[in-house]
């Protein structure tokens, strides 16, 4: 069974004081994180040090929202794969669909992030989701696999079993509007069926986490889904109540699961 992977993506809000205080409601609503869930947030650059410091001894990862694809060098205002490992982020976000739309990051560009990420032991999550316009053309498959084997290109599976996918349709995204639960499925079950033609049996192995106005009252149909391995949380994440309401459910859902599974015969497995 995957791991569920629940991040939270602050976006551009919140400095010390506001970083500082969510992190304690957090931590004091949900002292100790089960085994069962990664738990991730990615505040902005600012308040990196900061959050990792805060969480520095409990189960919470840190992960940054972008990076920039070359190693080091003259790009004035832009932070390398290396500095966010040395601050101590685990994960960094690549294509979040504010990022394709407003700083004009293509494909290409993804994968060059992703591979650098990669190259500095940094877990990417790569976000892919088509527009509206374009899911009412019916034409969301066909953009979701071009962004999916354009970031993926190249990899070997030890390399694409490190990445994680975030399905965020962009229509979802901060409208309060949400996919339904079988519109995730269909489209997780989609991205695997392409991880598995390029990767196999390993593609099994992938986290692929849904991302659009997910909160506590939809969390639970979301993460039942057999493919949807977590959530990438914008709204939600910036209130403690809310962010671990679906943590817990997401805790919840991997006890039944481990039950369910324990339940199994080796054959049926
Ligand atoms: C996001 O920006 O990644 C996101 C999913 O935002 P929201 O949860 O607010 O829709």
């Amino acid at each position: 069974m995957r791991k569920f992977l629940i991040a939270g993506n602050w976006k551009m809000n919140g400095g010390a004081e506001f970083t500082s205080d969510l992190l304690s409601a957090i931590k004091a609503r949900k002292a100790v994180i089960s085994e069962d869930v990664d738990v991730l947030v990615c505040p902005t650059f600012v308040s990196l040090s900061m959050a990792i410091d805060q969480l520095h001894e409990s189960d919470i990862l840190v992960g940054a929202q972008n990076m920039h694809e070359a190693d080091k060098g003259a790009y004035t205002g832009e932070v390398s794969a290396s500095m966010l490992v040395e601050a101590g982020c685990s994960y960094v976000l690549l294509g979040h669909s504010e990022r394709r739309a407003y700083f004009h990051e293509d494909d290409a560009l993804v994968r060059e992030k992703l591979q650098t990420a990669l190259s500095h032991d940094l877990a990417p999550i790569v976000c892919v989701g088509e527009l509206l316009e374009q899911r009412k053309e019916n034409r969301h498959f066909e953009v979701v696999k071009s962004q999916t084997l354009a970031a993926f290109n190249g990899l070997n599976e030890e390399q694409a079993v490190q990445v994680v996918v975030a399905y965020e349709p962009v229509w979802a995204i901060g409208t309060g509007e949400t996919a339904s639960p079988d519109q995730a499925q269909e489209m997780h079950a989609f991205i695997r069926s392409i991880l598995t033609e390029q990767f196999g049996e390993a593609a099994r192995a992938i986290r692929i986490l849904y991302g659009g106005s997910m909160k506590p009252t939809n969390a639970h149909e979301l993460l039942s889904q057999p493919d949807v391995d977590g959530g990438l949380i914008g709204g939600a994440s910036l209130d403690a109540e809310s962010f671990v309401g679906i943590v817990e459910i997401a805790e919840a859902l991997s006890i039944s699961a481990g039950k369910a599974d324990a339940q199994l015969s080796p054959e049926e497995e």
